[in-house]
């Protein structure tokens, strides 16, 4: 069923359903970007119409609702614990396509991890409902359809804003009453069809070929140009890497708090093992890792898709304008020239 409101319509409609549910949206923070006098746009939650940003894409992911940056896992004292408290209402969250099949990377990371299930994502995510948002065809970084993220089915509602109102479909019936005497009108939602930049994704499943990748000399560009920021997986639509951190409250350090917080696989340190020995220790070797996680580990492992949903934040969000779009390119060019020299009989390209 299809609505049409104006903005009036589209405030009482809000309300309704704030009423029952958490709403969350991409909003504006102002003055609180990067740059000096920059905004950054993160999802948050919302009460007006009018703090939704539906015209631009937001410098970080939908995840964060669900799976924040930090988060109080339980409070510790000398001689017990108590485990964090979940919200019991519900949420609605608003959300891009690539931002709602996100989750579905997700879920198979948090939820179905060899049949272990995360408590804390696990008791957030059952209560998530999405409303998909026109995103317009996205911005200079977004290669969704090259990726299949572009055209979401887990949605309970889709949303179209403009200057003019909110144009709707209800497509699960527990949100019907919530349009009781609002205006019908015809509408489906229209997903992006064509992106600016596509990626190609080579296929890897030869194991010579994985072998003749990891020492191409393509990865050694990035450690010089690679500062291991971590900043591209704190923005990542499906990164899930963290560590756990003790807060404690004052003197006595049993008594506190224990919080998960982001980490990520490209800061140095991150997979380091006793005797300081560290698996990946430059640059290159930890973008190698991240690529080929985002474009063939993942799908490997859980069979249904690749990690990467083609958003763009971490290309966004680089310090050093590394592109995740282009290094695919690349790596696809390598694979193409590993493949002709092994076919030739030749070793690995050096
Ligand atoms: S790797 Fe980059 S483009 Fe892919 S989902 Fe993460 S942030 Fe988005
Ligand atoms: S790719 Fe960019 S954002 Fe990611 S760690 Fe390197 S410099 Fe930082």
């Amino acid at each position: 069923m299809g609505y049409s409101l104006n903005p009036d319509q589209t405030a009482e409609l809000l309300n309704r359903l704030a009423e029952d549910y958490r709403i969350y949206a991409p909003k504006r923070f102002p003055k609180q970007g990067r740059y000096s006098d920059t905004d950054i746009i993160r999802y948050d939650r919302i009460q007006t119409p009018d703090e939704i940003v539906w015209d631009q894409k937001s410098d970080y992911p939908a995840k964060e609702v669900i799976s924040p940056i930090q988060q109080a896992l339980f409070y510790f004292t000398e001689d017990e614990y108590r485990e964090s408290k979940k919200a019991k209402k519900p949420v609605l969250l608003l959300a891009r396509p690539c931002d709602i099949t996100a989750q579905l990377v997700q879920e198979k990371i948090y939820a179905e991890n060899g049949g272990f299930k995360d408590l804390y994502y696990d008791r957030v995510h059952n209560k998530v409902k999405f409303a998909v948002m026109d995103c317009g065809g996205g911005d200079d970084t977004c290669f969704c359809v090259s990726m299949g993220s572009n055209k979401p089915e887990n949605y309970s509602l889709a949303f179209k804003f403009d200057e003019n109102g909110l144009k709707a479909e209800v497509s699960d019936d527990c949100f019907a009453d919530y349009f009781d005497g609002m205006p019908e009108d015809d509408f489906t939602p229209e997903f992006v069809e064509e992106n600016e930049l596509k990626v190609t994704i080579p296929d890897l499943s030869d194991r010579d070929v994985r072998l003749a990748l990891k020492s191409h000399p393509m990865w050694k560009e990035f450690d010089k140009r690679c500062i291991s920021c971590g900043s591209c997986t704190v923005a990542c639509s499906t990164c899930t890497c963290f560590t756990t951190r003790d807060i404690c409250y004052g003197d006595n350090p049993e008594v506190g708090e224990r919080r998960r917080v982001t980490a990520s696989c490209q800061v140095a340190g991150f997979d380091q093992m006793a005797g300081q020995r560290e698996i990946r220790s430059t640059a290159g070797d930890r973008m190698r890792y991240k690529i080929l996680h985002k474009f063939h580990d993942h799908k490997a492992r859980f069979g249904d898709r690749h990690m990467c949903v083609g958003c763009g934040r971490c290309t966004h969000m680089c310090p050093e304008f590394i592109s995740i779009s282009a290094t695919v390119n690349k790596m696809a060019d390598a694979v193409d020239e590993i493949k002709a020299s092994l076919a030739d009989g030749g070793n690995h390209v050096e």
